[in-house]
């Protein structure tokens, strides 16, 4: 199936293709980005708002994700503004306005997820959504260089590391992104 990603990142489509390298999918930048304003109120809103838009320009199947950050005792946030969570929206000042914000609470009781949404609409123009999470804890120190984001501070227990600790391929196993994206297109392809 040829499908064009709501974004010309690059390394997204980079890590969305590996990410599905077991499925029959052949994931391509979308030709130019368009704005979209992401006025959704959650993930799996804002993730239909961006696929229709690009749908509805190039008239091919598309695959659009929105993903965040949420720490329960910040209720919830940053979430769907994750991403513009700080002034200049750069992954350090996120980081360190989130730090700030937790900096006088232990780290036992900092839960937090990533959350991802993902939404294909196909050649029919029929939407298929799905919506996965990946449970952890923020720490208070930058550990870590791979990833982007928020990996650095996130730390999932089953591993024992931070996601700025673990290579690519083992975040792929686990991460929101790579759980959402599997369902979305083993239900499809796959009937599952
Ligand atoms: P999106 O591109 O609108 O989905 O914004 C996602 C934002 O959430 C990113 O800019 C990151 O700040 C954060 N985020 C989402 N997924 C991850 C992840 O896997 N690791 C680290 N940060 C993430």
């Amino acid at each position: 199936m040829k499908i064009i990603l709501a974004t010309s990142n690059l390394d997204k489509v980079k890590e969305f293709n590996r990410i599905l390298k077991d499925f029959d999918v052949d994931i391509k930048p979308a030709p130019y980005s368009i704005k979209v304003a992401e006025t959704g109120k959650d993930f799996i809103e804002n993730a239909i708002l961006k696929a229709r838009a690009y749908y509805r320009e190039f008239k091919v199947p598309v695959l659009s994700d929105d993903s965040g950050l949420e720490v329960d005792v910040l209720g919830k946030a940053p979430g769907i503004f994750s991403a513009r969570f700080s002034e200049d929206g750069s992954y350090k000042s996120n980081i360190e306005r989130l730090l700030n914000q937790i900096k006088d609470i232990r780290e036992e009781k900092l839960r937090a997820r990533f959350v991802c949404a993902v939404c294909l609409i196909d050649d029919r123009d029929i939407l298929h959504v799905t919506q996965e999470i990946c449970e952890g804890y923020i720490i208070k120190e930058i550990r870590g260089d791979n990833g982007f984001g928020y990996d650095p501070i996130f730390y999932y227990p089953d591993l024992g590391r931070t996601f700025g600790e673990i290579s690519a391929e083992e975040k792929d196993k686990v991460s929101h992104r790579g759980r959402a994206l599997r369902k979305l297109f083993s239900a499809i392809l796959l009937g599952v």
